[in-house]
């Protein structure tokens, strides 16, 4: 760590601005005027734009001790572009606001801005613009994302109707489990630093927690397809906390199925180690970043050509309310015990 530290007071602020954008290549046609200017210009020629910020706090959102710089900052860009995503719009564009202490150099602020560009080059936005500060302590990061989206092609939470199908991308609860997993071994660490983690065979649900990706292929698929959904978000807190919402502004109930949730065997394999019940893991587990969505019965027969899609219920009348129906054939109400920033 000691060899090659750059104090960012030695470049200063212009000077780490510059540093941190100067090989930016623009790659959107929607991109006018990118870093360096007041403020970047967009053009979306007739597509309407899709807006959303978020913001990461050091020791709140991610905790440096097992999280390497380079993968916060793809993560940062990541759950960005799975809200414009959840919304059935395309990213074209990201801000960055960054505020840091002293303790980060030139060096560790590279480090995060590798991830930054992986993630705009994989899912093709550009870093058009943010803002550099100093933190009195710890490192926070605001992210904004820009999308577009074919006139009012945008889904919204509120659009789900009695009878849609109730569907979700990928599976479910494997972040929860890495993050589980890495706060054990960081204790273990901070009572004996002597030993080694063992995080062998726990690769997925670790790269679930420390590398998300956004869904950017379903929206694709719904695009190939021609399928809308009715309604749509993604899936940051934890499912049973998104169906309550999707539930709650589309006014209706919902069944949801046990058996019907997607949970990969290293998931199941990490619950069972943890002694935590895999399906409490999927429905209050959060950061998983997939999608859930609702669609049309008539679309059944294309979404299930979608391996990476999966069907776990149906929406009823708002009377019924939500509920779970469990392998041991009981009905239970679903509650919200997605991941609370409060808490
Ligand atoms: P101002 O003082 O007018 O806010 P800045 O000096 O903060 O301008 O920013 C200069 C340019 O660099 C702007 O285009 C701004 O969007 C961009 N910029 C500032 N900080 C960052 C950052 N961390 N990452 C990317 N672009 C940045
Ligand atoms: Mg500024």
């Amino acid at each position: 760590m000691a060899e090659n530290r750059t104090e960012v007071s030695t470049v200063g602020e212009f000077g780490l601005i510059d540093h941190l954008t100067k090989n930016i290549e623009i790659t959107n046609a929607s991109t006018i005027v990118g870093v360096g200017d007041d403020a970047a210009v967009i053009d979306h020629f007739g597509k309407q734009t899709v807006i959303t910020n978020d913001l990461l706090v050091e020791g709140v959102h991610f905790d440096l001790m097992y999280t390497p710089l380079k993968h916060l900052g793809y993560k940062s860009v990541v759950v960005n572009l799975s809200d414009i995503y959840a919304m059935n719009a395309t990213p074209t564009q990201i801000l960055l606001g960054l505020a840091f202490s002293n303790r980060f150099s030139v060096e560790a602020l590279d480090e995060f801005y590798e991830g930054v560009y992986a993630a705009c080059n994989y899912y093709g936005v550009d870093l058009i613009g943010g803002d550099t500060t100093t933190s009195q302590k710890g490192f926070l990061i605001s992210c904004t994302a820009i999308g577009e989206v074919t006139p009012d092609k945008y889904v919204r939470r509120s659009g789900a109707q009695q009878r849609d199908l109730l569907c979700v991308s990928g599976d479910l609860g494997a972040a929860y489990l890495g993050l589980t997993l890495l706060e054990r071994e960081k204790q273990i660490f901070l009572e004996s630093p002597s030993v080694q983690p063992d995080l062998e065979g726990e690769k997925y649900i670790i790269g679930r927690i420390l590398k998300p990706e956004a869904r950017k292929d379903i929206i694709q698929f719904f695009s190939d397809r021609d399928v809308m959904p009715t309604a749509m978000m993604d899936i940051s807190d934890g499912l049973s906390s998104e169906i309550l919402h999707i539930c709650k502004q589309s006014n209706v109930g919902c069944v949801l199925y046990e058996d019907k949730l997607p949970i990969a065997e290293e998931t199941r394999e990490a619950a069972f180690k943890f002694n935590l019940d895999p399906t409490a893991c999927a429905l209050s587990g959060g950061e998983d970043y997939e999608l859930l969505f609702t669609i049309k019965q008539e679309d059944y027969d294309t979404i299930k050509e979608n391996d990476a899609i999966s069907v776990i219920g149906y929406m009823t009348e708002p009377e019924k309310g939500a509920h779970i129906y469990t392998k041991g054939g009981n009905t239970f109400p679903l509650t919200a015990q997605g991941w609370n920033a409060f808490k």
